[in-house]
């Protein structure tokens, strides 16, 4: 995974205006698909959300996706998730110091979470460049990273495509979209052209049908600003997410 650099070409994706509505949708898939852990495939003691709320704002969406998980998984998760969430708002403000941070989830946390703060910092350098500008370099736990985005994947195939995949995916990218080549960033914003149509009953195909404005050009935005997703099926299975507009993923089981 490259260092994830903040700098002056630092940038909110202004392209589209997605909409806030999230809808809560059945799911009438095949049933062989649900009723066990999506990430283990162990016992269902609990529901997981995806995005977890750490990194949403409050007020979170009226109906959070959640997916059926095994104790384990759930709590497994949580560390994870709020390392990545801080760190990615470190990252977009160029400090660990919470007071200079805008979310104010991420304010507590880091208030009251001096390891976690020592720990992200430890990820942090500064250097001049040649023009005599400050750059900030972050350096993530890429283990912990994967970790959450492996999460984050797996619930949207479970919960969007009623696909759940419990094996490797073939691609894992995660990058800042600002490190992203022009072309790169094109591709990745423009949802593939799907020819088969979901599972019947799955949310996908409700989406389909429904094409609500939280449903804008193939990405499904659960908080604007926060986080958003695509879930494709033909084929290959595909996710790719984005978080607080700064870090992008895409998995591909093909
Ligand atoms: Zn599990």
């Amino acid at each position: 995974m490259p260092k994830l650099r903040h700098g002056s070409q630092m940038l909110l994706n202004t392209k589209t205006d997605w909409g806030e509505k999230m809808e809560r949708l059945p799911n009438n898939g095949d049933d062989r698909q649900k009723g066990f852990c999506v990430h283990c495939g162990g016992q269902t003691e609990s529901k997981d959300h995806a995005p977890s709320k750490v990194f949403l704002d409050l007020p979170h969406p009226k109906h959070m996706p959640s997916l059926p998980s095994c104790g384990d998984c759930n709590n497994g998760f949580s560390g994870d998730e709020e390392y990545l969430a801080c760190f990615i708002e470190c990252v977009v403000c160029g400090t660990s110091d919470p007071e200079q941070l805008s979310r104010d989830k991420i304010k507590r946390a880091l208030r009251r979470n001096r390891s976690l703060r020592d720990r992200i910092e430890r990820g942090h350098r500064q250097s001049d460049t040649v023009g005599g500008a400050l750059i900030h370099v972050w350096q993530p736990e890429d283990e912990r990273v994967r970790r959450v985005v492996m999460k984050l994947a797996r619930c949207h195939a479970a919960y969007e495509l009623n696909e759940p995949r419990l094996d490797e995916p073939e691609h894992v990218l995660v990058m800042p979209l600002v490190s992203m080549m022009d072309d790169q960033r094109d591709h990745f914003e423009t949802a593939p052209e799907v020819n088969i149509w979901p599972e019947v009953g799955s949310r996908a195909m409700h989406r389909m049908l429904i094409a609500d404005d939280a449903y804008a050009s193939g990405w499904i935005t659960v908080q604007k600003g926060r986080y958003r997703f695509l879930a494709v099926a033909e084929g290959s299975l595909m996710i790719r997410g984005v978080l607080s507009e700064y870090l992008a993923f895409e998995v591909i089981w093909e």
